[in-house]
């Protein structure tokens, strides 16, 4: 490196770092803004709720000068979808996220929102609300540090990605199509904050089976037992994970017959697949599909499919990575990355072939669960890090 390229790099270096001083002096305010939004409780079934919370956020964006835009979904809360100018007409970079939690109302009584040992405690303080703040905080500073944003900056938030993303998927898919990257504030991985640069695909499969009833005891050879089948059927299908692929499936709920002395009519099975590679989709999907009784007096039904692609770590998401790796060098942390089996919206994008990076948001530990909580001194580094990233990519 010739000593004016070290200079320039010493320039970058005390850059990046003034911003991080920029975050840590605004940390308090940051854990408000958090608090704030996990206190108002929005389960993805409950759409008055989801619409409460997104009203409160489009304010938050609205008063940056982003323009507010709701998607109206019937059945699920609105998608929110907000946007920025940048000083140069560029493709936009695309924040994905969701606001929608998998916890009842009501669930804050008795789990309410705690700041305590550096922890912010509460339901979906993780994933996803502070991706939310992260977002919030990194698009103010970039206003305040360029005046306006240095490139255009779309946000989606979904209001349903917990329950499969089903309303929303045709929005995020048409806004990352438009977007230049995608970069997604789910929850980061493990407690040394890994991005996630690749993700198993999901499907979701109904096994029903119809055999015949009759009694057990005065009729048992004119009945045709569906739960046998169904034994037989998730022997089957269960021997179709491979794990060299990467490719699991597994047999998660199962249901069937009335009384244990009527020989069962119905039974059936709700299977769960991941697949890694978007290759094994059209395979795995053959096979459900293709199963037929082993007993030919029942009948048998297969539904549902792949509905979430895995996200690959393409050459695309492999540059985003090494950008972010490079951004968290020169903040004194060495950033890394994880492949994880659960799926998210940013399994849509990446499937499109729009470079993504996933797990921008928090680190924490306990989604979904009773000890869901965030690490407060992670938050300014987090904001650090997708400020710079917005104006990389
Ligand atoms: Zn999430």
């Amino acid at each position: 490196m010739t000593s004016s390229r070290k200079a320039v790099a010493r320039n970058a270096d005390a850059e990046t770092h003034r911003r991080l001083t920029y975050f840590t002096d605004r940390r308090d305010l940051i854990v408000v803004n958090i608090r704030e939004l996990v206190e108002i409780e929005s389960p993805s079934d409950n759409k008055a709720a989801v619409d409460q919370l997104g009203d409160v956020v489009a304010v938050k964006f609205s008063a940056l000068g982003g323009s507010v835009r709701f998607h109206e979904a019937r059945d699920f809360g609105n998608h929110l979808q907000v946007d920025f100018p940048g000083r140069v007409p560029d493709k936009p970079v695309l924040l994905l996220g969701h606001y929608d939690t998998v916890y009842p109302l009501g669930t804050l009584a008795s789990m309410p929102c705690r700041a305590m040992d550096g922890k912010l405690s509460g339901p979906g303080v993780l994933d996803m609300k502070s991706g939310i703040g992260i977002m919030l905080h990194a698009i103010a500073a970039l206003k305040d540090w360029h005046g306006v944003l240095p490139r255009p900056v779309s946000v989606l938030l979904v209001s349903d990605e917990e329950v499969g993303s089903a309303s929303s998927r045709a929005i995020t898919e048409s806004l990352a199509k438009k977007a230049a990257a995608v970069l997604v504030l789910e929850p980061s991985y493990g407690l040394d904050g890994r991005v996630k640069t690749a993700r198993k695909g999901v499907g979701e499969y109904q096994v029903k089976i119809t055999g015949k009833a009759t009694h057990a005891g005065l009729d048992f050879k004119k009945g045709v037992n569906a739960i046998l089948e169904l034994a037989r059927q998730i022997e089957k299908v269960s021997g179709f994970t491979d794990l060299k692929k990467g490719l699991t499936v597994n047999v998660g709920i199962v249901s069937g017959g009335s009384r244990t002395n009527v020989v069962p009519a119905e039974a059936l099975a709700q299977v769960d697949v991941r697949i890694a590679r978007t290759e094994d989709a059209a395979g795995i999907d053959k096979k459900m599909r293709g199963l037929r009784p082993f007993n030919r007096k029942c009948k048998i039904e297969v539904s549902g499919g792949v509905n979430r692609p895995p996200m690959e770590r393409t050459a695309g998401v492999a540059m985003l990575y090494e950008i972010a790796v490079s951004i968290a060098r020169d903040l004194g942390w060495s950033l890394g990355e994880a492949a994880v089996g659960g799926g998210s919206d940013g399994n849509f994008t990446a499937g499109l072939g729009i470079p993504t990076l996933d797990g921008l948001g928090g680190v924490g530990d306990g989604a979904h669960a009773v000890h869901e909580h965030i690490l407060i001194s992670e938050l300014p580094r987090r904001a650090a890090l997708l400020a710079r990233l917005i104006e990389r990519v």
